[in-house]
This record gives C-alpha cells, structure tokens and sequence, in this order.
C-alpha cells in the first residue's frame, strides 16, 4: 500500500523540491490562447498551474539526448564525454509518457549517457482525469492513472483544488524529507479512483485500433497495402521524433581543428527507421530499400506481439502524437481505420 497525502495546493511541493532540483514542467510556448505547449525550466518563485493539455514533445530528450557527444579523440587517446546534470525533476507527467520513460528505461539499460541523465531526473507524474484528444492510453495498458513502476511521485487533481500525492518509490520518498504533509483519507483514496474510472469509461471506443493490432500480429496484411502507406509517408521524421518510445539514433564524426591540433568528437543524434538510408549496410544493400517496407517495420515495433516478451507489452503508449503531426495521414489512427477497414 503506498502512502498518501493530501495537498491544498502545489506550491509547497514546488518550492520544496526545488531546494534540491532543477523543477521542469509543461507551460504554454506564450499568452497565445491557442498556442502550443512545451517543457521548459520553471521556478523563482512563481510557480505555474499544471497544465492539463499534453505538449506535442514529450520529455524523451531530458534522458535520451537530441544530439550528444559521446567521446573525443584527439590523435593520440578516447576520452569518453558522460553527461554530468544537476538533479532535476520533471513535474507534472502524463501516464502515457511515464509509461514511454519506462519503456526507454530498458531500451537504454546499458547505456551510460542515458543513464547519468536518467539517475539525475526525479519523475513526478500526474494522472490523467479526462481523456485527451487522440489518446487511447487504456486501450494500451499506459493511461490514464499513472502505473506504479513508472513514477517517483504521482499527483492526482481531486476536486479541482486539493491534490493527493502518491509515494511510488524510495527517491520519491527521500525527496519528500523535511516537507510537513497530511495524510489523504480513505475518502480521498476512493475519490481518485472513481475519477480514473469515469475518465477510462469517457474514452471513445476505438474499436479498430484493436482489430489493427490482431491483423497486425495475425500476419493478415498484405504487402499492397504496405506499398499503398509507402506512398504517403514523406520520410519527414516527424512521428519518429514525437513518438515518446522511439529511440533510434545514429553517430558520424565532427572533425575540430586549432593550431595546436586536430581533434575529432563522435556525436550520437536520433536518426528515423523511416529513412531510406537508416538501414542501409556498409555493402549498400538495403534490406528496407522501399518506403512501404519502412512502415510496416514501423507499425510492427509497436504493435507486434514478438517485442512483449523483451519489453512487457507494446511499443505504443498510446498518446496520439504520430496522428496529430503526419502530413502523409499515416499516424496511428488513420492506419489501424484502414487495417481494420480493407488491410
Ligand atoms: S494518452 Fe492517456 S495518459 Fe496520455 S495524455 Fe492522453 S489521457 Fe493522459
Ligand atoms: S506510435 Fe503514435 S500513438 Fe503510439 S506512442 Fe508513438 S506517437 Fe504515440
């Protein structure tokens, strides 16, 4: 059983936490009402409300880096550049995304560079109490309550002011140290679950996302229709790069020159499965030489049932980003209609 407590506002958590952290949260990118919503550093003392809408980025670079680099040789010696951040949380995560941190968690388990960002990032979710637009996180085992390996801290929004905050870890717990809480009642316990059910059950229904996924793994899908997706996909990159558990990347060196010497930085940065060049071999055989081969190795990462047993389910958390930015029509959606419609 986890220990609850209950919080008149955030506040106190946010300055508490960050006596110790960098604090990071989701706030609007300007006063715009319509304008987007992004990650950004917060803190001095005004502290920003949590923001119920999702940001088109998820937080995947706090951990698996953008651009990076991973060793310098300077003609003679390696010397390996680990990433050194000051503790910092990230306040206020959807359960979809926790659920992607998770997934990138084992991806990345031998990893050093995601690692030393990774023990440096306290996660302080926050459950989901309405569905969000083109999520289907209960459909995926990920949403809309926050799972409870995935999380430090979960918040839960109980009547539009009080909170209840879940311990879910021992850093979660540490990092409480010296704060003075109140313990949530039975009531209040009971309140956060009829919320997470109301909201499970005001999700629609997305029946075809269900068939897609038994076609898909039911090998019922011919390679015209592949062919056929191929054709829309631009090769933008743009779902790869907001897909919270894609984490493909690539390295090429960057040469640096001063009077004194030449020296040479391997950078590492996220590269696209749906590029034509990502799987092409030193010989240049391409194994995926077609646009339509390209997607469908896509769409099998993440729904295939052949990744469950090294990852504990599916590739896809659910969150709706590869829907929301392809200009091909192509995101998760649109595909699983038709898999389910004529595939
Ligand atoms: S997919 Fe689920 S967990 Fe993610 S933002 Fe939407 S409702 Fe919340
Ligand atoms: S495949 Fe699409 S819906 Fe699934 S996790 Fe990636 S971006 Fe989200």
């Amino acid at each position: 059983m986890h220990k609850t407590y209950l919080l008149d506002s955030l506040d106190e958590l946010q300055r508490h936490l960050a006596q110790s952290h960098e604090i990071y949260q989701v706030v609007p990118q300007s006063d715009d009402a319509r304008a987007d919503y992004h990650w950004q550093q917060v803190g001095s003392g005004n502290w920003p409300d949590l923001v119920e809408q999702k940001p088109l980025q998820s937080p995947k670079s706090f951990f698996f880096a953008e651009q990076e680099p991973l060793y310098v040789f300077d003609g003679e010696t390696f010397e390996e550049v680990l990433p050194t951040p000051t503790p910092f949380v990230l306040f206020g995560v959807k359960s979809c995304d926790l659920m992607a941190i998770h997934y990138q968690d084992i991806f990345f388990e031998d990893d050093p560079y995601y690692q030393a960002r990774r023990k440096q990032g306290l996660l302080v979710g926050v459950d989901c109490v309405t569905p969000c637009e083109q999520g289907f996180c209960q459909l995926v085992n990920a949403g809309p309550s926050v799972r409870d390996d995935t999380a430090d801290l979960v918040l839960h929004p109980l009547d539009g002011q009080r909170w209840m905050l879940v311990v879910l870890s021992a850093a979660g717990k540490q990092a409480l140290h010296g704060l003075a809480l109140e313990d949530a009642s039975p009531e209040d316990l009971h309140q956060r679950w009829e919320n997470i059910s109301h909201c499970e059950q005001s999700f629609p229904r997305y029946q075809y996302i269900l068939e897609g996924i038994g076609k898909l793994n039911q090998h019922a899908i011919s390679d015209e229709f592949w062919q056929q997706l191929g054709i829309q996909c631009l090769g933008c990159s743009g779902c790869t790069t907001l897909c919270p558990t894609c984490s493909c990347f690539a390295t090429r060196p960057i040469e640096s020159a001063s009077s004194q010497q030449t020296s040479v930085t391997q950078v590492r940065f996220w590269d696209s499965c749906l590029y034509e060049s990502f799987q092409r071999e030193a010989s240049f055989h391409n194994p995926a030489s077609e646009a339509g081969q390209r997607v469908k190795r896509f769409w099998y990462h993440k729904f295939s049932d052949d990744f469950v047993p090294e990852f504990g389910r599916y590739g896809c958390v659910g969150c709706g980003r590869c829907e929301a930015t392809c200009p091909g029509v192509i995101g998760v959606h649109s595909v699983m209609k038709r898999i389910a419609d004529d595939a």
